[in-house]
């Protein structure tokens, strides 16, 4: 094994101790596919990107290679011109940034390309940061939640939020946003018949904080493939 590889692996087994309940999904949007192949040897099978043609390609070798279980989550912003490629790829389980109601528009127009169930989350921005794309009222969540009421293709999963960017202390400002999504969760469970929203929160600085909040996913790069403890 190289000496990347026992970094890798050693850097999943330091996070899996931290899980409890939550569930990894190891972003490999930095990651040439020799790194995947390295996390899926070592058992990993959960993996995320934030680009449409990426994930296209990596997905595809990683089937070359004859990694036929991989599951592919989308994790990035969608523009509407790429929701077509994206559900034609095979084995993708879940979009986490649903940030609008035109491209869920658009993703329930294309859903004739799927030959199999996806699931999805909505993406709040908990953070205000104008760049950040995302749901940022109840409204237009419920609104969306009833357009994926018994969809045939997409199963609505739960919600989705980034802890925020451009921050002097990282770790209020991580709970606050999380704290918000979880009350916005509350809140569309309280007037939807929805019940257990899942929520995918927190990343390589702040999965901790997440995972101790309660998360159902967290959607960690860096700290696996870019460093050791
Ligand atoms: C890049 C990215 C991550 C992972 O970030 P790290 O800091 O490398 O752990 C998680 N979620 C989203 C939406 C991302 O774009």
């Amino acid at each position: 094994m190289s000496d990347k590889a026992v970094l890798v692996a050693k850097n999943l087994n330091h996070i899996y101790k931290d899980l409890n309940q939550t569930k990894l999904i190891a972003v490999t949007k930095y990651s040439p596919v020799d790194e995947i192949v390295m996390a899926y040897l070592a058992g990993h099978k959960d993996f995320g990107e934030n680009k449409v043609q990426d994930l296209k390609e990596k997905s595809h070798q990683m089937i070359e290679l004859g990694f036929q279980d991989v599951h592919w989550h989308f994790i990035g912003h969608l523009q509407t011109n790429k929701v077509k490629d994206l559900l034609k790829i095979p084995n993708l389980v879940a979009i986490h940034s649903i940030d609008s109601i035109k491209l869920l528009e658009e993703l329930l127009k294309r859903k004739v390309e799927l030959d199999h169930t996806v699931e999805i989350f909505l993406q709040v921005n908990t953070s205000d940061e104008e760049e950040k794309s995302g749901f940022d009222s109840i409204e237009d969540l419920i609104t969306a939640t009833k357009m994926l009421e018994n969809d045939s293709k997409y199963h609505l999963t739960g919600l989705m939020t980034i802890g925020k960017i451009r921050t002097e202390n990282f770790e209020v400002d991580a709970r606050n946003c999380f704290q918000k999504l979880i009350s916005i969760k509350d809140e569309v469970e309280s007037k939807t018949n929805l019940k257990k929203l899942k929520l995918s929160m927190g990343m390589s600085q702040d999965y901790k904080i997440a995972i101790e909040m309660g998360s159902d996913f967290v959607r960690i790069g860096s700290l696996i493939f870019n460093q050791s403890f």
